[in-house]
């Protein structure tokens, strides 16, 4: 149920490093409430492009539009991105609960309005019951959990992932895999998602952008772009098995 009066849009977005073109002329608008991935080989700039939306990397030309308002110039913290990375980045030394509170108390929220949101934070993931451990007793895919709740408790516009399951194994891949998609389902944000895994992107999107050398060459969804793809680089990279 997307409306399009909210999305985000990337337009001619480029992003050179010295002489390299690690985006090219990019344009790109992703749905409210969408579950968008980007897919493609390691060094097709999925990351770059990524780290433009989320204000980290300046684009040297286009733009991006929230809700058509201009936010190029603005730096992360001013676009209320949530954002879960490969690595966990939880603070060490902090409680689950602590860890869930940190964006809420640099916003300077209440502590009673962080006591209710994190503990509903806590509870979309599951782990209330973990909430005054240290991030060392916990698994691998608990401490993503914990990342997630993190990123979504203070109702960012949208969700950055970029390859947030790669330092899992297997098993606790398709347990997380599973979880996001229900999360997304319940939620219903935006969830931007970077994967170089095309079963990945084929079993949890709504629809799928596919980048070679900093450019999209086809978007669609799993359905669509697996049994059409347009050029033989998609059937080879979504056939291909790991
Ligand atoms: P992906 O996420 O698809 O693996 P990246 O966006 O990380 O691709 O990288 C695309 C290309 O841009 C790579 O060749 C990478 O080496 C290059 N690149 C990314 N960031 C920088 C940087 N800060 N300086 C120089 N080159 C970079």
């Amino acid at each position: 149920t997307a409306d399009p009066s909210r999305n985000l849009s990337i337009e001619n977005a480029t992003k050179v490093f010295g002489s390299f073109k690690a985006v090219d002329d990019l344009s790109l608008t992703v749905q409210r409430g969408e579950f968008l991935t980007l897919l493609g080989p390691s060094g097709s700039g999925k990351t770059t492009l990524l780290m433009m939306i989320a204000g980290f990397v300046q684009p040297d030309r286009g733009n991006i539009f929230l809700d058509s308002r201009p936010i190029a110039h603005l730096p992360p913290e001013a676009r209320n991105f949530g954002m879960v990375f490969q690595g966990y980045a939880l603070f060490p030394h902090l409680t689950v609960f602590e860890n869930v509170a940190f964006p809420l108390k640099v916003r300077k929220k209440p502590r009673a309005e962080i006591e209710e949101k994190v503990k509903a934070a806590l509870d979309l993931v599951q782990l209330t019951t973990q909430m005054d451990r240290l991030p060392r007793q916990l698994s691998g895919g608990q401490q993503q959990r914990v990342a997630l709740a993190r990123a979504m408790v203070f109702t960012p516009h949208l969700l950055l992932l970029d390859e947030p399951l790669s330092a899992l194994d297997k098993k606790l891949r398709a347990e997380l895999q599973e979880e996001l998609k229900r999360l997304h389902r319940k939620v219903g944000l935006t969830f931007i998602y970077v994967t170089h895994d095309q079963d990945e992107a084929l079993s949890m999107s709504d629809r799928i952008a596919v980048m070679r050398d900093g450019r999209l060459i086809q978007h669609g969804s799993p359905t669509e772009v697996y049994e059409q793809p347009r050029t033989t680089f998609v059937a080879d990279f979504l056939g291909k098995s790991n």
